[in-house]
């Protein structure tokens, strides 16, 4: 079975399975291949584009987060994670260990509200968002050198 990316006349793109090429160009001319929107006949083969949308690999049946493409995605979200953290660090106030209080003064309007930054026990962060204090964790650093 091969799949082919046709188009009608008037511009939708549709996927159609066949045996084989032949199989498709028989149907084709038999007008037995007609678009699932318009119902037109008259289809044409779309050049191949290569895939580019996430997910597609696992869509289409191969194991999860293996080889090139998985190392090359998590680097990806390994960079976003080092933006991710130096925006933190250039806009929000390091407050250490008292994160939970900081985050509850801001929450409760005893200070000005601010962006900070900086770390909370598991407990701590339980307690928060049963408060409904708003934060995000994110994950720790890893330092290379560390
Ligand atoms: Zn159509």
């Amino acid at each position: 079975m091969i799949v082919f990316n046709l188009q009608c006349k008037d511009g939708h793109g549709f996927e159609a399975w066949f045996k084989d090429a032949a199989a498709y160009d028989g149907q084709r001319r038999a007008r037995k291949v007609a678009c699932p929107v318009c119902g037109d006949t008259k289809v044409a083969k779309m050049p191949t584009a290569p895939r580019i949308a996430k997910g597609v690999t696992k869509a289409a049946g191969k194991g999860p987060d293996t080889g090139e493409d998985g190392k090359a995605r998590a680097a990806e979200f390994q960079r976003a994670m080092e933006r991710l953290h130096r925006h933190v660090e250039e806009n929000c106030d390091y407050v250490g260990d008292k994160f939970a209080e900081e985050a509850r003064k801001i929450h409760y309007g005893e200070v000005k509200e601010r962006g900070i930054y900086g770390q909370a026990t598991s407990q701590e962060a339980k307690e928060l968002s049963e408060e409904g204090v708003p934060f995000a964790a994110i994950p720790r650093r890893r330092h290379k050198d560390a």
